[in-house]
């Protein structure tokens, strides 16, 4: 992306549980970090159902959750992660929510927004969905200027994006270059222990499938997106 103002670039990425955001775009965001981009996380749900331990409960799942999350980021040079603490799979795409995202988006006036795509067909859960409208949404009440008038009267104006990319999308149409940062996604993902200490070989399911996005780009490993311009 190209930077007419000359000042840092800003991204905002939203994922519905801790580990999403490393999923849909880690590598992506490690090489803009190591770019001086300047990048924050939104985390909508707590990830209090995320575990098939039957002696762990959803309480200390949520501050464990919120640990690897920091520690996650922290690898990827990400600045700040904001957690809206929701409970894992009651996320809705409400008015509410789209308005929070909307707030989120005015205050730190990112240049690009990353998210899931809820369009995505036979996608299980619930939150990855409402997050994905809510951010879609959400960007439309960040950006005009008759949604949530009050704000403008308190100083916090509107905020048009210049793109929302799609992680998990279909028909992804962009496709980044991360063959320099996939041993950092794969070392931000290690840091969620509670999701992935018991899956075997997910690593390698990771590095393969990064191999198979980069390929038709001809990139050694890539992320792909669905690229809207807002
Ligand atoms: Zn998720």
């Amino acid at each position: 992306m190209t930077n007419p103002a000359d000042e840092p670039r800003r991204v905002l990425v939203i994922g519905a549980h801790p580990d999403d955001n490393e999923f849909g775009c880690g590598g992506t965001i490690a090489k803009f970090t190591q770019e001086g981009w300047d990048i924050s996380y939104i985390i909508c749900t707590n990830g209090n159902k995320g575990s098939h331990d039957p002696e762990m409960n959803s309480y200390r799942l949520s501050e464990l959750r919120e640990v690897e999350q920091r520690a996650a980021a922290a690898k990827l040079g990400v600045k700040r992660v904001v957690f809206l603490r929701y409970n894992d799979g009651e996320l809705e795409p409400t008015l509410a929510l789209r308005a929070e995202i909307a707030l989120y988006i005015r205050h730190f006036k990112p240049h690009a927004v990353f998210s899931h795509d809820p369009w995505k067909h036979y996608m299980l859960h619930p939150d990855h969905r409402a997050v994905g409208f809510a951010v879609i949404e959400g960007i439309v009440s960040a950006r005009d200027h008759l949604y949530m008038p009050g704000l403008s009267q308190i100083g916090i104006g509107v905020w048009r994006p210049q793109a929302l990319y799609l992680w998990s999308a279909e028909q992804p149409d962009h496709t980044e270059d991360i063959s320099a940062t996939l041993d950092l996604k794969v070392a931000a993902l290690a840091e969620h222990h509670s999701q992935l200490d018991e899956v075997d070989g997910w690593a390698d399911r990771v590095r393969q499938r990064a191999r198979e996005a980069g390929q038709p780009a001809g990139y050694a490993a890539g992320e792909v997106f669905r690229r809207m311009t807002v």
